[in-house]
């Protein structure tokens, strides 16, 4: 561990300098082209055997060591997001709308930073570590698109792990939650049909807008009153569209949203419950209804002896001083694919700086991060990976 706080003291100037090159020029997902060019072309560089077209625009990097050992898959990120940035920052973003609003510019340049510290290293090093770079996390599936791609064989990992720099926390903070920390996620849409008519002669119409207002309150009942207090869930309404002017009773009306669960048995409460809510007050006020899931990204759920292994790891390096286990967000992230079955963790390594005004939430036009949390970062990543491939 000692190794990496000393190498990446030396290696700092170029990761602060490599994150705000990405930051000038971000590429939404499966457009990650100067990006994922730059990472493979590092890789290659440091003698690593190089795959990239993963996911289309995926990047993986092998370093294996003389002898035999684990496998361990660190991943990180690469997508940036259809913002247009507001910061007055010298390395703001050249790409009109476009912007590194959630951090992965920063995850880009910690996976090359832990790369080249490993690879300073490799003459000790046991098994190997796939250095795993991905397109579109910000809802492209971009980790399901690498699996497909087979990410996960030659070799198949043992452990998984990454990393997310997390704005909700101070830099020093860093958070690794033994099982669920991050919610599976899964959009609704729903049709509500009636019998529309003349808005001066409603008792000749099945009124589908009243309908779907009950839906509406209904639908609150999901979470309150049919999952144990134990459980959280979320289950909102993001779209109300009906009618078209003041005077017609429209024949129909459509309801949209988002569901967020941690649990199999949570998910399938909820969407029962859902789907009941909406056919039967549909049905009690004379209409029709129909209701359709799109599943998104599993539940993250990180295995307990890996986030133990994390919060040590944490709790031994330099300027970390809060570690925590109980850290757990709404907020969905595909990095659950790599998790299925393979044990690891994902954990947020704190980056606001309330002082500076870095502490905007993620997807905000000016996010920013703080800077020192990058070789907090890649100090943490690479201390994970020496645990189970350097003697
Ligand atoms: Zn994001
Ligand atoms: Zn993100």
């Amino acid at each position: 561990m000692s190794e990496f706080i000393k190498a990446v003291k030396s290696l700092e100037k170029v990761l602060i300098a490599e994150r705000r090159d990405f930051h000038r020029h971000p590429e939404v997902g499966y457009n990650e082209i100067r990006t994922s060019g730059i990472v493979a072309k590092q890789l290659n560089d440091l003698g690593m055997q190089v795959r990239i077209g993963v996911g289309k625009t995926g990047v993986v990097g092998l370093l294996e060591g003389q002898q035999p050992g684990s496998n361990v898959l660190l991943r990180f990120d690469m997508d940036a997001l259809p913002i247009q940035e507001e910061n007055d920052v010298e390395y703001a973003s050249q790409n009109d709308g476009v912007m590194h609003a959630c951090g992965h510019d920063g995850h880009v340049a910690i996976g090359l930073c832990v790369a080249r510290m490993l690879v300073a290293q490799s003459d000790k090093l046991k098994g190997s570590i796939k250095f795993v770079f991905q397109p579109a996390e910000e809802g492209g599936a971009g980790a399901a698109a690498m699996i497909k791609d087979g990410v996960l064989l030659n070799p198949r990992p043992d452990y998984v792990y990454g990393m997310h720099l997390w704005n909700e926390r101070p830099v020093g903070w860093l958070g690794a939650t033994d099982g669920n920390m991050m919610a599976g996620s899964c959009s609704w849409q729903c049709t509500v049909v009636g019998n529309g008519g003349h808005a001066a002669a409603p008792h000749y119409t099945n009124d589908p807008a009243v309908a779907a207002a009950q839906i509406v309150v209904g639908l609150q009942t999901v979470v309150s009153r049919k999952l144990p207090p134990s459980e959280s869930a979320v289950v909102s309404v993001t779209q109300i569209h009906c009618g078209d002017t003041h005077n017609v009773i429209p024949a129909e009306a459509n309801l949209a949203g988002t569901i967020r669960y941690f649990s199999d048995s949570a998910y399938e409460t909820i969407t029962n419950s859902v789907t009941r809510i909406v056919k039967d007050i549909a049905s009690a006020m004379g209409c029709s209804a129909n209701v359709t899931f799109n599943t998104g990204y599993r539940p993250v759920s990180n295995d307990s002896d890996a986030a133990l292994l994390v919060r040590e790891i944490a709790k031994r390096t330099q300027d970390v001083n809060m570690v925590s286990n109980d850290e757990r967000t709404a907020v969905s992230e595909d990095f659950s694919e790599f998790m299925i079955d393979i044990p690891g963790c994902y954990f947020f390594v704190g980056s606001a700086n309330s002082g500076s005004g870095l502490d905007y939430p993620h997807h905000h036009p000016r996010f920013n991060i703080d800077e020192h949390s990058l070789p907090i970062g890649a100090t943490i990543m690479a201390s994970i990976a020496s645990n189970y491939v350097l003697e």
